[in-house]
């Protein structure tokens, strides 16, 4: 056989016959089915006039409400009702259609559609045209009327620009990253099978997962070229498996996954009833687990599980019946540990109701946490006691507790109780600014942060009435004598 060049790789790809694109219109009317509408205009008491812009058809009929569904009296299709000057989104796709040259290549070639809605003429308007040709057995694509915007990526113009080869997109794939050139679904089946019985790819399945949709053609082409064995979940109807194969190559070991499925083909019939994806078959075999709700909740729990306990199944079987999420159970034990109760204990470990048990855990918590609290701050208080100051008329003091924080919060009507936890780590100090005859009323609160004064505030944070000209004066002296600074 003669050799071949690029170039005539190329023409060939250039010079394919034209299609007929009968049919290609029809797999966009049958994906495209529920966007249409049924546009009412011309409505009055008695009857309306409405439009289908699937057949076509213009019908007039009573109870014509916008945004309720009816049916078209020509074609029968149930369509939403809309007024003529609502919104119809676009439609927007690709359509791959297969198929085989001369030296028996499977040959891909991709279809562009839009189909928008005209206000004015009251239909769709749609616009088909080809814009990427690919010798799969090859890796050499062609691309016509395609252009790379920034941000929103591919789009297309029919009449842009003739085709010319591709050397960005269309033809590579990267070692691992199958999912990178056809990511559309939609694939005209007609004679797929035949097609590909007569190429290399004829025992990759490909048609059966092509029957599915939402799959990647060409990544699954790509994958099986390496690991030969996904026919055998293509067969199997492992159509999530596959997927994450295709789209996260890189992210799961690929041999990885294979082995596993090796190991374990009795699971093989699992992963196909339920159509799981990778992790989830992984924790299946893992847990011997067999119910999907329960393998869901195995894959959120799974990173806690390994590094908590080595009854991962029992504690999965146990959240599923709880229907408890796993972030809650976590929040449960570590609070539980805390308070000092004892996992060990089986009715610790695993409550009647753990949602309950949360509960009740979380309120004990509060109380000690508190208790904490308060003895943190009351520790630092009494190392900030050497800061105490005084003149005639007033006097400053740290605060002593939570309760103190909240106390001087509700009167002077501004947020410093939330300052508590701060205090009791020590990351900032409270004082109170005290009248000397009034000594249990607040007046001004000042926060000391690192030797500086951060803040001082008054009632309502000072906003309606400013500091007293005496408070600034004496936060001034008190600076000087304690060589802070700040205000
Ligand atoms: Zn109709």
């Amino acid at each position: 056989m003669a050799r071949v060049y690029i170039k005539h790789i190329i023409e060939e790809l250039i010079n394919l016959k034209m299609i007929d694109y009968y049919p290609l219109y029809q797999l966009i009317d049958r994906k495209s089915l529920k966007n249409n509408k049924l546009i009412r205009f011309n409505s009055n008491k008695k009857a309306s006039d409405y439009y289908c812009t699937f057949c076509g058809h213009t019908h007039t009929g009573k109870n014509v409400n916008l945004h309720t569904k009816l049916k078209c009296p020509n074609c029968g299709h149930n369509f939403y009702v809309l007024g003529k000057h609502n919104n119809i989104e676009d439609v927007e796709d690709y359509i791959t259609r297969y198929e085989v040259n001369k030296r028996k290549e499977l040959i891909a070639r991709l279809f562009y559609f839009k189909k928008e809605y005209d206000k004015v003429e009251m239909k769709y308007k749609t616009q088909l045209f080809e814009v990427v040709r690919l010798n799969v057995d090859r890796d050499i694509a062609i691309k016509k009327d395609t252009y790379w915007v920034m941000c929103t990526g591919w789009r297309h113009a029919e009449g842009y620009r003739d085709w010319k080869r591709d050397n960005d997109r269309f033809s590579y794939y990267r070692d691992n990253a199958f999912h990178d050139c056809f990511l559309y679904d939609i694939v005209q089946r007609t004679n797929l099978k035949n097609i590909l019985s007569k190429t290399k790819y004829k025992y990759s399945a490909m048609d059966i997962v092509a029957r599915n949709g939402g799959i990647d053609t060409i990544g699954f082409l790509r994958l099986w070229e390496m690991y030969p064995k996904v026919e055998l979940l293509a067969k199997a109807k492992c159509f999530n498996l596959i997927k994450d194969l295709i789209y996260r190559g890189n992210k799961y070991s690929v041999n990885g996954v294979m082995k596993l499925i090796e190991d374990n083909k009795k699971s093989l019939h699992l992963i196909a009833d339920m159509d799981l994806t990778v992790s989830e078959f992984k924790m299946a075999v893992k847990y011997q687990l067999k119910d999907k709700k329960i393998i869901k909740m195995a894959v959120k729990c799974d990173m806690f599980l390994d590094v908590k306990t080595n009854q991962a199944a029992k504690i999965i079987q146990y959240l599923g019946k709880q229907n408890c999420k796993c972030h809650e159970y976590r929040d449960y034990l570590e609070t539980a540990a805390l308070i000092g109760m004892d996992l060990k204990n089986s009715n610790v470990r695993f409550p009647k109701n753990i949602h309950k048990a949360h509960n009740d855990v979380m309120n004990k918590y509060k109380v000690v946490k508190d208790e904490l609290i308060n003895k943190k701050i009351s520790d630092f208080s009494k190392d900030l006691e050497k800061y105490i100051y005084e003149d005639k008329k007033l006097i400053i003091k740290p605060a002593q507790s939570q309760q103190e924080l909240i106390d001087e919060s509700k009167q002077l009507d501004h947020c410093v109780r939330r300052y508590g936890e701060k205090m009791a780590k020590r990351e900032t100090s409270i004082f109170f600014i005290r009248k000397k005859k009034n000594i249990k009323k607040s007046f001004v609160t000042l926060e000391l942060k690192e030797g500086r004064v951060v803040q001082v505030r008054g009632y309502k944070n000072n906003v309606h009435n400013p500091l007293d000209q005496s408070v600034i004066d004496f936060v001034h002296k008190w600076e000087q004598k304690f060589r802070l600074e700040g205000f």
